[in-house]
C-alpha cells in the first residue's frame, strides 16, 4: 500500500471582537483534520520516514516517547494503517493511561524503560532489535531532515498570503520545515515560533539544524506556563473559552500555548493593523486526555 494520505487541511478564519478592535485578521490551518489520530504535524513528519522504511524493506517500526507522546500514538496508528509492526519504547515505569491505551489499541507493543537507559536510544534499539533485520529506528519526536521536508509541504498548500505564521515547537523540526517552505515558495510571511518548554531559547539551535538556508524568525519563549506539559488555570480557562466559542479543539501542551501567545501579542499591539496572522493547528488533540484533571 502506498504511504500517503489525501490532505484535508482547510484554512479557517477565527472571529473575535479583539481582532476587530485591533484591525487584524487571524486564521487557522486545520492540520488537525488530516486524520483523527495521525494528526497534524505528526503525519507530515512521518510521511517520508515511513516511505524510507518501505524503500529499505523494513516492516517493523521502533520508536520512542514519553507516556503521553503524540508521536508514539501517531506512529502506532500509521503503522496500523500502512501495514507495519510497531514497538514503542516508553520512558519511565510501566503505567496505564489514555494515550498508551490508544497505542495498544492500534497494535503497538510497549517496552517501558528507566530514565537512565532511555537517554541512549541507539543502545536501546540495539539491545532489543540489534539482530532484527526488519526493524526500523525512528527517533523520539520523529526529528529528522525527512520530517522537516514533510512539514515544509504545508506551506505549498496555502492559497493566500499572510504577514505572520505561528507554530508551537517541541523539537523544532516542524518549525524548521515551515521556515524552509516559506523560503522555497517565496512567501513574504514572517515565521514566529512558540516553544512549549521552559528556557525555550535553546530551540533556535534545533531549528537552525534543519534549515536549508539561513532565515530570520521570531521566538516567543515566555509562553511555556511552567514547562513542558505544565499548565495553569489561566491557560486552561483560555482553552475552554476558545473551544466553546470556535468548536475547534486545542490542547494545553502545544496548540493552546501557541494560540494564547497570539491573543496576548495582539492585546499588546505587537501587530500592525491590517496584519493577517496564520496559526498552524498541529493536531495532537488526544493530548487533552492526559490533562483532564487540570480542567474545572
Ligand atoms: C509534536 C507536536 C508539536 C511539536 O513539533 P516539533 O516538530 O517537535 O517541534 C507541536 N504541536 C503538536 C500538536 C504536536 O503533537
Amino acid at each position: 500500500m502506498d504511504i500517503r494520505l489525501d490532505i484535508y487541511s482547510p484554512v479557517q478564519e477565527l472571529s473575535d471582537s479583539l481582532f476587530e478592535d485591533k484591525g487584524v485578521r487571524v486564521f487557522i490551518k486545520r492540520d488537525d483534520m488530516i486524520h483523527p489520530v495521525i494528526s497534524g504535524n505528526k503525519w507530515r513528519k512521518l510521511k517520508y520516514v515511513l516511505q524510507q522504511a518501505r524503500i529499505e524493506g523494513k516492516t517493523h517500526l521502533v520508536t520512542f516517547g514519553g507516556a503521553f507522546s503524540n508521536h508514539l500514538l501517531a506512529t502506532a496508528a500509521a503503522a496500523a494503517k500502512f501495514g507495519f509492526k510497531c514497538t514503542g519504547i516508553v520512558r519511565g515505569e510501566d503505567v496505564q493511561n489514555d494515550t498508551l491505551f490508544m497505542c495498544r489499541l492500534h497494535g503497538m507493543q510497549l517496552i517501558f524503560t528507566d530514565r537512565d537507559s532511555y537517554g541512549d536510544k541507539q543502545a536501546l534499539f540495539s539491545k532489543y532489535f540489534g539482530d532484527n533485520a526488519e526493524a526500523f529506528f525512528i527517533d523520539e519526536g520523529g526529528a529528522s531532515a525527512l520530517a522537516a521536508k514533510g512539514c515544509s509541504e504545508l506551506v505549498a498548500e496555502l492559497t493566500d498570503n499572510y504577514t505572520d505564521i505561528f507554530c508551537a515547537c517541541g523539537t523544532g523540526t516542524t518549525a524548521a520545515g515551515i521556515i524552509n517552505g516559506i523560503a522555497e515558495n517565496g512567501l513574504p510571511a514572517h515565521f514566529q515560533a512558540v516553544p512549549v518548554f521552559k528556557n525555550g531559547g535553546f530551540i533556535r539551535d534545533e531549528i537552525d539544524r534543519y534549515l536549508l538556508l539561513p532565515a530570520t524568525y521570531s521566538l516567543h519563549a515566555k509562553y511555556h506556563f511552567g514547562g513542558y506539559a505544565k499548565t495553569t488555570p489561566e491557560l486552561t480557562s483560555f482553552i475552554q473559552t476558545f473551544i466553546s466559542s470556535t468548536g475547534i479543539i486545542i490542547d494545553p501542551v502545544y496548540t493552546g500555548k501557541m494560540l494564547y501567545a497570539i491573543y496576548q501579542l495582539i492585546k499588546e499591539d505587537r501587530f500592525a493593523a491590517g496584519s493577517k496572522i496564520l496559526a498552524i493547528h498541529t493536531g495532537g488533540i488526544w493530548g487533552l486526555l492526559g490533562m483532564k484533571d487540570k480542567f474545572y
